[in-house]
């Protein structure tokens, strides 16, 4: 490279709203489904029918904008944007243009320990097409599926202000980490309801003039985001450096090649005609609805995170794990409040969940559920292990019982008889047994080979089946030894 290329990126997020019903007609918005089966003639674009908007959608978006610090208008308008493709029958797409539900806002991240935030542009409601599906019909040829025509959307825009492939993907993740903890969508990017198109140009370090820019549309993981944008830089830097200009297009990934190919530039793009949807009135959203729904807001994943860090004392790095997700966030704060102790507690919980707990449900293709394990329970584990009942192997052999059948975890030691043994009576039995038994070893310790200790205790606790109080067996060990 014979310059240094600055990379600039801006990102437009199309997440699902988790309404049941469709934005303008009561049809489900359920993935799937037979082709064409959640449809009626509103959603099918039927001459002379008139759409009535779900309340549910605005309420989401200003949920939505209220998290993310926007403004949320009080008056916003939908707009027709017109355009010809075989999934959107009406001809046009309802979406929102000159007047948007919310507006500025973003998105705060800490990337390798530095805080940044990204600025975002506007959020918008408007409906989603349907889908173009290849080659499924009996004979070879092509179809429609409007199932997902008219399911509600967020579009969510960033300014430019995104520096790096690293912090692309931190914003896309800080994103639909708020909007699921929000419970407005599933975040899902296989499925497509969390989509992102990116906008990338380079311009030379040092200057505020950005460059011209290309639309990558088509990456459905976060793999594929960072695989497009390398492939973006490496094309653009090599046109800039040969004297070339970039051409503003429309660029589609692919995940096969591992790179972008133009699929319409600037001069075919679409002008699409905008113009206020006549049958829908402008959205009305009184400050007093406003304000109700801010007071409903959950604790979103930083805010969480930051308390776990000064509350209970916990890592930057266990409170980003327990955050990730709501489901993981709740049941955390559930356990600790049923455990009820300190801060030492609360990291032992942690620990069991974000290890041995997030194991289990890993092996189990269980996600973020923990199978039939509850709070209570994993508090039980917890209280059982700083009473010293429980230890190593017992605590493994435990949670897994109580992650399949569930129970009481102080019944399943008893029943199962996991408890640690930390009698000393029965402990020193057992020390005198192995000191009988390997005269030779507690010699050479006395004579200064101190490594053998860990030899001796392993023969007591293989002597009592693994269930020896570890550290009730080494005190006693050396207290024998006269070490
Ligand atoms: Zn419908």
């Amino acid at each position: 490279m014979t310059r240094e290329w600055q990379l600039v990126v801006g990102l437009e997020v199309h997440a699902q709203l988790l309404t049941r019903s469709k934005i303008f007609c009561g049809c489900p918005t359920t993935f799937g489904g037979e082709p064409n089966t959640h449809v009626c003639p509103v959603c099918l674009g039927m001459p002379g029918v008139l759409p009535a908007l779900n309340r549910q959608v605005v309420e989401f978006a200003v949920r939505t904008g209220l998290a993310l610090g926007c403004a949320i208008q009080e008056k916003s308008v939908f707009a027709r944007k017109n355009y010809f493709y075989p999934d959107l029958p009406k001809g046009y797409q309802v979406s929102q243009y000159e007047l948007p539900i919310c507006v500025g806002g973003g998105v705060d991240l800490t990337l390798d320990g530095v805080e940044r935030r990204v600025r975002l542009t506007r959020i918008h409601m408007e409906e989603d097409a349907g889908k173009n599906l290849h080659g499924v019909a009996a004979d070879g040829s092509s179809g429609v599926d409007l199932n997902r025509a008219g399911v509600p959307l967020l579009e969510i825009v960033s300014e430019p202000d995104i520096r790096s492939i690293d912090e692309a993907v931190e914003y896309l993740k800080s994103l639909r980490a708020i909007l699921m903890f929000l419970g407005v969508n599933d975040g899902n990017l296989e499925e497509g309801s969390f989509r992102c198109d990116a906008n990338v140009s380079l311009m030379p370090v040092g200057s505020t003039v950005l460059g011209t820019r290309c639309e990558l549309k088509n990456m459905n993981s976060f793999r594929f985001l960072r695989q497009a944008i390398e492939f973006e830089v490496r094309r653009q830097s090599e046109i800039l450096e040969g004297g070339g200009r970039v051409v503003q297009e429309t660029r589609l990934f692919d995940p096969q090649r591992g790179e972008t190919r133009s699929m319409r530039s600037k001069e075919e793009a679409h002008d699409y005609r905008y113009f206020p949807e006549p049958d829908l009135p402008p959205v009305r959203v009184p400050a007093a609805w406003i304000e109700e729904v801010r007071r409903s807001l959950p604790e979103l994943p930083r805010a969480r995170a930051a308390r776990y860090q000064r509350d209970l004392s916990l890592s930057a790095y266990d409170a980003g794990l327990l955050t990730a997700d709501r489901e993981t966030a709740e049941f955390f704060d559930a356990s600790v409040r049923a455990r009820g102790g300190g801060a030492e507690s609360a990291k032992r919980i942690a620990n069991l969940l974000t290890g041995e707990v997030a194991r289990l449900a890993n092996d189990a293709g269980a996600g973020t559920s923990r199978g039939k394990l509850t709070p209570e329970a994993l508090a039980g584990v917890v209280r059982l292990t700083e009473a010293g009942t429980l230890g190593g192997p017992g605590i493994r052999q435990v949670l897994e019982e109580l992650f399949r059948q569930g129970g009481d975890p102080a019944v399943v030691v008893a029943s199962r008889g996991l408890a640690q043994v930390s009698d000393e009576s029965a402990v020193e039995g057992a020390c005198d047994a192995v000191l009988t038994a390997f005269p030779g070893e507690v010699e050479r310790f006395r004579a200064g080979e101190s490594k053998l200790l860990g030899f001796l205790v392993g023969q007591v606790m293989k002597g009592m089946k693994g269930k020896g109080n570890p550290a009730v067996v080494n005190a006693m060990l050396k207290r024998k030894l006269g070490a």
